[in-house]
């Protein structure tokens, strides 16, 4: 066993291994994101559940997981105030520093993370695309304006409701507290709930505004989910307007192009608003996401489905920056889905320029 200590000081985080069996990662005030004791890697989300093999800790367990990080706390100061090997990348002074920061946070004072997140966000992150799962998530509106999709597990008939300015400036102010300095180190935003770009053009610019005056500007831009059936029509001119407000992504739902089936999961059977807004938003220089559910033997026909859906990504004219997320339908009780994944990976590359990702929902935990 190597009897090193081996520290990173970065920026925004610092992160120690020690002895082939410890590893922890601390965020700027100190508090621990993630934890590894030899075989056992654990992560600690925003409202502080203890997730180890992706499954929450329940409490006695995250107490016991907390005191252990304790000790190992201990031995980590112990060795840098010692002999051992130690090969530390960064200001030694300021690593002890952290570590003693980090002392300080025992499991009651992290409990308190859970009230800061519910006083922040008044309804809960579901859900995040996978590559924006680091995001500082904002949220000017909760529900969904559709609501009604037989497949939906996270928004299936909660009311689409605007924050009110008040409201919203108090939660930015709430989410500050939340994060705390360690907000510096979130390079991108995300609006939640399901489909932020269904405010006015007037609220998405106020919203907008109001983000960067709080946050400054990301070096990731702003994403939002967006369902063009259920926003208002927006020319490039407007597109453009967002843009300029650091909005750089938007994904949408289009789950399937094979109309009878997108009709029967609950979303509209047309097509053509769907395809416009991608073009007038692309033309503003927004990128694209677009989520494909697959799985779905059991209620359609996956062979339609897959040709209109493989046509309709190949006309539409994304680019390298722009991703298809490929979703495995949760209600599906196929198996097999590793290789459907591998054939519309494929199948989807032949026609399209756009990353081509996989997009699991469920057990979705936003991490600290
Ligand atoms: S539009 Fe999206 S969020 Fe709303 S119900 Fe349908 S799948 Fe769920």
């Amino acid at each position: 066993m190597s009897q090193t200590l081996y520290a990173t000081v970065a920026e925004t985080y610092c992160k120690l291994e020690m002895d082939d069996e410890l590893g922890l990662s601390l965020d700027l005030d100190g508090r621990w994101r993630s934890y590894r004791q030899g075989e056992r890697f654990y992560r600690r989300t925003i409202k502080n559940q203890y997730v180890l093999d992706n499954n929450a800790l329940d409490e006695s367990q995250a107490v016991e997981v907390q005191a252990e990080l304790q000790r190992s706390l201990a031995r980590m100061l112990g060795r840098l105030g010692g002999e051992g090997q130690q090969q530390i990348s960064g200001d030694r002074t300021a690593l002890i520093r952290w570590l003693e920061k980090a002392q300080a946070w025992d499991y009651t004072r992290l409990q308190d993370q859970v009230v800061y997140y519910r006083r922040a966000y008044i309804e809960d992150i579901p859900v995040l695309p996978p590559d924006r799962y680091h995001d500082l998530v904002v949220l000017p509106a909760t529900g969904c304006p559709n609501a009604r999709c037989r497949f939906c597990t996270l928004y299936q008939g909660s009311r689409f409701e605007p924050l009110t300015p008040d409201q919203f400036a108090e939660h930015l102010q709430c989410v500050r507290a939340l994060y705390g300095q360690s907000v510096v180190a979130r390079d991108g935003i995300f609006l939640s709930s399901a489909n932020a770009l269904a405010l006015s053009q007037k609220q998405m610019l106020s919203v907008l505004e109001k983000i960067k005056l709080c946050f400054g500007s990301r070096k990731r831009g702003i994403a939002s989910f967006y369902d063009p059936e259920h926003a208002p029509k927006r020319n490039e001119n407007q597109w453009r307007q967002l843009a300029a407000l650091d909005l750089r992504h938007v994904v949408i739902g289009l789950e399937t192009a094979y109309t009878p089936l997108r009709e029967y999961l609950g979303k509209s059977g047309h097509l053509q608003t769907m395809q416009a807004s991608v073009d007038l938003a692309k033309a503003a220089g927004i990128n694209i996401g677009i989520t494909v559910l697959i799985g779905m033997e059991d209620v359609g026909d996956e062979e339609a489905h897959f040709e209109h859906t493989r046509d309709f990504i190949g006309q539409l004219a994304l680019q390298s920056r722009d991703i298809i997320y490929l979703s495995p339908w949760t209600l599906s009780k196929k198996t097999g889905l590793q290789a459907q994944l591998a054939g519309w990976k494929t199948a989807l590359r032949s026609v399209t320029a756009a990353k081509v990702v996989e997009y699991g929902l469920e057990r979705f935990f936003y991490f600290a």
